[in-house]
């Protein structure tokens, strides 16, 4: 699905609608002490008690798309969640 390359929507900071532009949001990596790989850690490197694994869930097909939008008056930046699951989301190359 495209997404238009600008949205209208509210800044927090100029406390009105701006229109914002749309970034591709691309997550960091994850961090190597959260608290799941430390549980996991936890449950694997401490003593006995065999193998432990995670309880398998089923992956989801989709994703819903995230975007970072940028306020052009204050340059402030906030996620932009669009909350529809789909497969695929491409902000549109023109207008
Ligand atoms: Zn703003």
């Amino acid at each position: 699905m495209n997404i238009p390359k600008s949205v209208k929507t509210y800044c927090k900071k100029c406390k009105k609608h701006t229109e914002h532009r749309l970034k591709t949001f691309k997550p960091g990596a994850a961090r190597a002490m959260s608290k799941g790989q430390r549980k996991h850690l936890k449950k694997t490197k401490h003593g006995y008690g065999g193998k432990f694994k995670f309880p398998i869930k089923p992956k989801k097909q989709t994703k819903k798309p995230t975007f970072i939008a940028e306020c052009p008056v204050c340059h402030s930046k906030r996620y932009f969640v669009i909350p529809k699951r789909m497969k695929k989301a491409e902000i549109a190359a023109k207008e």
